[in-house]
C-alpha cells in the first residue's frame, strides 16, 4: 500500500471506504503500520502534574476491570507474534503504583524474549526496584522530569519528590540501564528553568527530549495561546547552548533531535501540536482495562478484556485488534477549528 501524507487530518483525508487488504500487520485507511505497543497498566499515580491528572487523581479503576499480569501477557504476545509489533513499552498512571510490575514484566518477557521491553515512569521510588525491574526483563526507561528546581517541581507536580526522582534515576543507570531518556513537557512556568535541565542531563548523561504540551491535561485548562512552543524553547536553549540539528534517521521517531556544544550530547524535541508527526505514527495502545486505541486523541475504543475473558482465541482477539487500528483517525486535529478534547486525559490513556 502506498502511504499518504496525513499531517493535519480535512476532509479530503477522509477515509474512503474499501477493504482492508489481508496482512496479519496492524494497518490503517491512511497506510501506516502500528510496531510500537503502549500498554497501560494502571490509572494510579504518586505525582500529580498539572498537565495531565487532577488534584484529587483519576476516578479508580476497579479492580476486576484491571487487566492481570496473566491477560497483559497473553495480549502482549498476540500483539508480537501475529500483529508485527516490535516494541513494548508499560506506562499509566504511574506503572511503579503496580506491586506486580515485576511479575508483569518477568511474564511478557517469557512470551516476547526477543522483543524490547521499555517503560515510562516519573521514577518516585524507583531507587528500591530499578535492579529487580532490570532482573525481570526491562531493557529501556524514560523518566519524566520537567525541572531540576525543586520548588518548581513541587508546584507542577503537587508533590514534593524531587529527590526521589534523582535518587531513582542514578539507581537505574546502576543496575545496568545504559539508555535513559529524559521527557519534559513544556510549559510556561519551567521554561526558563530547560537550560538548567538540559545541562544537569548533559552532566548525568541521561538524553532530554522536551515534548509539546498537548490538550490532555484533565482539568481541561490547556490552550494554544499559552502553550509553550518548540520553536520557543529554541529560542531559550540557544542563550545558552549552540545547537546543530541532525537528520531524522527514522521518520516515525518523534523527536527532532540536536547535537549540544559540539558533541557533548543531544537534546530532543517532540513538537506534537506545532509539528505534528500523526503522518508517521506507528503506535498502538492497550488501555489498563484492556482496550485498543487506535489513537491519544481519538475516544473509540475496542474492548479485548470481555472477548479474552470469553474464551476468545488468539487469532480472534488478534482480528479485533486489527480492526480497531483499521479506522485509525488521519491525525489529532489539534490546530482545527472545532477541536474537541478527548474524553480521556494523559494518565487515564497512557502517554
Ligand atoms: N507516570 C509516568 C510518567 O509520567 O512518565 C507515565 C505516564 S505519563 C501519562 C506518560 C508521559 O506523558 C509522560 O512523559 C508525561 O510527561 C506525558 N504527558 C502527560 N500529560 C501530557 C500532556 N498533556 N501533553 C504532553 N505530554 C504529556
Ligand atoms: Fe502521573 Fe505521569 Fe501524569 Fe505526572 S505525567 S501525573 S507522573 S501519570
Amino acid at each position: 500500500m502506498t502511504p499518504v501524507h496525513v499531517g493535519m487530518p480535512s476532509a479530503r483525508d477522509a477515509p474512503r471506504p474499501r477493504d482492508r487488504p489481508d496482512t496479519p500487520d496492524l494497518i490503517d485507511q491512511f497506510g501506516r503500520t502500528a510496531r510500537d505497543l503502549r500498554v497501560s497498566i494502571t490509572e494510579k499515580c504518586s505525582l500529580r502534574c498539572r498537565y495531565c491528572m487532577p488534584e484529587a487523581g483519576l476516578p479508580p479503576i476497579e479492580a476486576s476491570k484491571l487487566l492481570t499480569p496473566g491477560e497483559i501477557a497473553r495480549l502482549v504476545g498476540v500483539a508480537v507474534h501475529r500483529l508485527g509489533v516490535r516494541e513494548i513499552r508499560f506506562t499509566g498512571g504511574e506503572p511503579l503504583m503496580r506491586r506486580d510490575l515485576e511479575q508483569i514484566i518477568r511474564e511478557c518477557r517469557s512470551v516476547a524474549p526477543h522483543t524490547p521491553i521499555a517503560a515510562t515512569t516519573n521514577a518516585v521510588g524507583l531507587e528500591h526496584r530499578a535492579r529487580t525491574l532490570v532482573e525481570a526483563g526491562l531493557d529501556r526507561l524514560n523518566v519524566s522530569l520537567d525541572t531540576i528546581d525543586q520548588n518548581r517541581f513541587a508546584h507542577l507536580t503537587r508533590r514534593d519528590r524531587l529527590d526521589s526522582v534523582l535518587t531513582g534515576i542514578r539507581a537505574a543507570q546502576q543496575a545496568g540501564l545504559s539508555q535513559i531518556k529524559i521527557n519534559a513537557v513544556l510549559m510556561p512556568d519551567t521554561l526558563d528553568g530547560s537550560a538548567d535541565l538540559l545541562s544537569w542531563c548533559l552532566d548525568a548523561q541521561v538524553e532530554l527530549r522536551f515534548i509539546e504540551q498537548m490538550p490532555l491535561d484533565a482539568e481541561r485548562a490547556w490552550a494554544r495561546t499559552t502553550m509553550v512552543t518548540a520553536q520557543q524553547l529554541l529560542e531559550v536553549l540557544r542563550r545558552r547552548f549552540d545547537l546543530i540539528e541532525t537528520r531524522r534517521e527514522d521518520p516515525s521517531a518523534p523527536a527532532e533531535r540536536w547535537i549540544v556544544n559540539g558533541g557533548r550530547g543531544v537534546v530532543g524535541i517532540i513538537a506534537s501540536v506545532t509539528r505534528s508527526f500523526c503522518s508517521d505514527c506507528d503506535r498502538t495502545r492497550l488501555t489498563a482495562e484492556g482496550t485498543v486505541r487506535s489513537c491519544l486523541f481519538s475516544d473509540r475504543e475496542t474492548d479485548l478484556r470481555t472477548r479474552l475473558r470469553e474464551g476468545a482465541s488468539d487469532e480472534e482477539l488478534a482480528d479485533a485488534w486489527r480492526a480497531a487500528m483499521w479506522s485509525k483517525s488521519a491525525g489529532h486535529a489539534i490546530e482545527a477549528v472545532g477541536f474537541v478534547h478527548p474524553v480521556r486525559s494523559m494518565g487515564a490513556i497512557g502517554g
